[in-house]
């Protein structure tokens, strides 16, 4: 069986490292020139490192990531902390793997260094995906064919496989942006920020930021609503002065931080409505081509990964019938990544609250969860973290019976 995987971004590297693990052949197709990197940080959750821990990339990993000590929710104009939820160590001893924060170039150098370069078409863009009933291919632009078995659509939020195959749609413009940077931490070491992931949040705006690249870097992103016409990008900048005058009151950290910033990011999010199926005959989407989210849950990646590794098993299981193995990669991950698109979309209202009364309810709810959760975590954590993308392929967890609880 030979699998096409279209999109070498975090969860088309990891499914072909899942399919090379468990000896499945497969070919990588990538439209960029080379696999460059982005300046900006990520978090990964348990979840997601179990899959990388997995593939056999546990210590690497390690070497480069921060383990945050708490996930710690504060109030834009006092700092004052109103919800605490633990990470390190209590999230390893209760999940079995880490929480960790990377810096986004140190991920993706992990996930393409063991490619098999001979598996791996760099800037090769695909055109077109069809497929018959004995097999299925693409067209490259410069009009080459590339036969297999199965395509798997890998290909992002703009995806060519999900509008050629599955004709669902257009990303939705949530009218928000994130603007982001990525620091030295010598540049801030004199605020003494703890190393956790912290979240500040305001009216209409939030500031997410934590340490990455084993402490040397320090990454954060502002989130809020934005009437600019701006595009989804990596690239864009944005001045240094326009982000700082969106703090005007808010205390003093957010705005030491974004000025001891070189250069500063923004794209506008989007996510998309989940597709009525992932999987047409031959052709399946995963990660953003199939569950592109609005970053609130920090899930968008994870999900990927544990996408990769789920798909890689069914298709190893079910290697007799590839058709049979994509719609039951299908059935096993469809609710739960289709689930975080909304939940990911309901939390934006958590942080953009606007007038006074709203932030003082938000705040007084953040406080009695804290005091509720006594320490320990929540139930929609529990959830996500405690996701076993093995046990899930094998059909051994309790992946339905949570997701009943939740819907
Ligand atoms: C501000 C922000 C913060 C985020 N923070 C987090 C976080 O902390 N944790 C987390 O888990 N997620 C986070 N995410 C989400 C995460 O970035 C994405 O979900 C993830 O990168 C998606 O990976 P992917 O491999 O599915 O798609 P992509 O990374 O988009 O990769 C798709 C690949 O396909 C290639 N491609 C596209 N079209 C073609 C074609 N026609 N032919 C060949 N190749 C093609 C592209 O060049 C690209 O390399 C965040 C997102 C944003 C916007």
């Amino acid at each position: 069986m030979k699998i096409i995987i279209v999109g070498a971004g975090i969860g088309g590297s990891t499914l072909a490292l899942s399919l090379a693990q468990l000896g499945i052949d497969y070919v990588l197709i990538e439209q960029a020139p080379a696999l460059t990197t982005v300046g900006a940080g990520i978090q990964l959750s348990p979840n997601g490192v179990r899959v990388l821990e997995q593939l056999g990339l546990g210590e690497q990993l390690k070497q480069f990531c921060t383990e945050p000590d708490f996930h710690k929710y504060s109030v834009w104009d006092t700092g004052e902390t109103v919800l605490k939820t633990p990470l390190q160590p209590m999230v390893k001893a209760t999940y079995g793997h880490a929480y960790y924060h990377a810096h986004r170039a140190d991920l993706i150098n992990l996930l393409t260094a063991p490619l098999d370069s001979s598996r791996l078409l760099m800037s090769t863009r695909v055109a077109s995906v069809e497929q018959n009933e004995h097999s299925a291919w693409v067209t490259t632009t410069d009009g080459h064919r590339i036969e297999g078995d199965v395509i798997i659509g890998a290909d992002g939020i703009h995806s060519i496989v999900r509008e050629q195959v599955f004709k669902s749609g257009s990303p939705r413009d949530s009218g928000y942006a994130s603007w982001r940077g990525v620091i030295d931490s010598d540049a801030i070491s004199h605020l003494d920020i703890p190393v956790s992931a912290c979240v500040d949040m305001g009216p209409r705006l939030s500031f997410v930021y934590y340490y990455v690249s084993g402490g040397k870097k320090f990454n954060w992103l502002a989130l809020g609503r934005t009437n600019d016409p701006l595009r989804e990008s990596w690239s864009q900048t944005a001045t240094r002065e326009e982000v700082i005058a969106a703090f005007d009151g808010w205390y003093d950290r957010p705005k030491q931080i974004i000025e001891a910033t070189p250069t500063i990011f923004v794209t506008a999010l989007h996510d998309r409505e989940p597709p009525d199926s992932w999987v047409n005959g031959r052709v399946a989407l995963m990660g953003d081509a199939a569950h592109a989210m609005l970053p609130y849950h920090a899930q968008g990646a994870v999900q990927s990964l544990e996408d990769a590794w789920v798909l890689a098993r069914t298709l190893e299981l079910r290697g007799d019938s590839p058709l049979v193995a994509l719609k039951h990669y299908e059935s096993l991950r469809y609710d739960r990544a289709s689930l975080l698109v909304q939940q990911s979309r309901s939390a934006e209202g958590w942080y953009h609250v606007d007038t006074p009364e709203q932030i003082e309810s938000r705040n007084a709810r953040f406080r009695s969860t804290s005091a509720r959760l006594e320490g320990g975590f929540s139930p929609q954590q529990h959830w996500l973290y405690s996701y076993d993308a093995d046990s899930a392929a094998l059909g051994t967890d309790d992946e339905w019976r949570a997701l009943r609880s939740w819907s």
